[in-house]
């Protein structure tokens, strides 16, 4: 089926919609995005999604291509037109394009790209991935110092998952100074003797949003967490391990390098704290 795609102001067939071969987010990845995940055809943390593009694109000095109001109009419009129940919405802004390609940024009167369209992921809720649990390797961070920034500089991330693959794994955890920052796609957690340990916010990761939600969730159920920077070694030896991202949601790691955690398999604390997430995720779905 083809989708409609939203682009600059209209909703598109998706081989009809286009953008400029002189678009900054094509030659310098000059753009910031989003991927909101849509349950019970409801979107889900839409709000802080948006103030996260908010602030991506004030630390990038890019012009906002809409209001909030009208940014969730159009979310609402793609889910609906593309008939979503279980899915994503993909979101990216550029900096636009002035008609030729140069470093110095076009004037600041260039009109932002803005371009949306949606993914349908039947069964997203109840994927058979999150029963089975991820197996990661560790690789070395070698991205840029804004990871706090959500741009669309993703190759190492993808290299890092094809290492993943390679290695027979499902995805790679990162080590920067010989500590874990994220996930290529994910923050990173380990639990021991009942504890959640996850790395402290910074300019070094991203701010995820499903972060934000399952750690006040985890505290609201009397969870212990320590937010400080771990190594690869102690997240070996945990209990058990997960990651977070509006795409998986809770995601539990069952083996790291190798090393199996626990019995294997998805562990009590990664469980519950999918299944917390997701109900109250689809209670304040918009
Ligand atoms: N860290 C990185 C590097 C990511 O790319 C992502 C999501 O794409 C996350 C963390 C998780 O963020 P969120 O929960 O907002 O999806």
């Amino acid at each position: 089926m083809t989708r409609t795609v939203y682009v600059n102001g209209e909703y598109l067939p998706e081989g009809e919609a286009k953008v400029s071969i002189f678009d900054r987010g094509f030659l310098f990845a000059d753009a910031v995005y989003e991927v909101t995940s849509v349950l019970d055809g409801k979107l889900i943390d839409f709000d802080g999604h948006a103030v996260r593009l908010e602030r991506s694109l004030k630390e990038l000095d890019m012009a906002s291509p809409c209001s909030k109001e009208e940014l969730l109009e159009i979310h609402r419009k793609l889910v609906e037109l593309n008939g979503i129940e279980e899915g994503l919405v993909y979101l990216q802004v550029t900096r636009g394009s002035d008609g030729d390609r140069d470093f110095v940024f076009p004037s600041a009167d260039t009109p932002p790209s803005l371009v949306l369209f949606t993914q349908n992921k039947p069964g997203l809720a109840d994927s058979p991935a999150a029963q089975k649990g991820a197996k990661v390797i560790s690789i070395e961070d070698i991205r840029w110092g804004r990871r706090d920034i959500k741009t669309v500089q993703l190759l190492y991330p993808s290299m890092g998952k094809m290492m993943a693959k390679k290695a027979g794994a499902d995805d790679a955890w990162l080590v920067e100074d010989g500590y874990v920052t994220e996930g290529t796609s994910n923050n990173a957690y380990y639990v021991k003797n009942g504890k959640i340990v996850t790395r402290p916010l910074s300019n070094d990761i991203l701010h995820g949003i499903t972060r934000a939600a399952v750690l006040r969730l985890a505290a609201e159920a009397q969870m212990e967490i320590e937010e400080r920077l771990f190594t690869i070694k102690e997240a070996k030896e945990a209990d058990e391990a997960f990651t977070t991202s509006a795409s998986a949601f809770v995601m539990p790691v069952v083996e790291i390098d190798g090393v199996q955690l626990g019995d294997g398999t998805p562990g009590p604390i990664a469980k519950r704290l999918r299944e917390i997430y997701l109900e109250e995720s689809r209670k304040k779905a918009v």
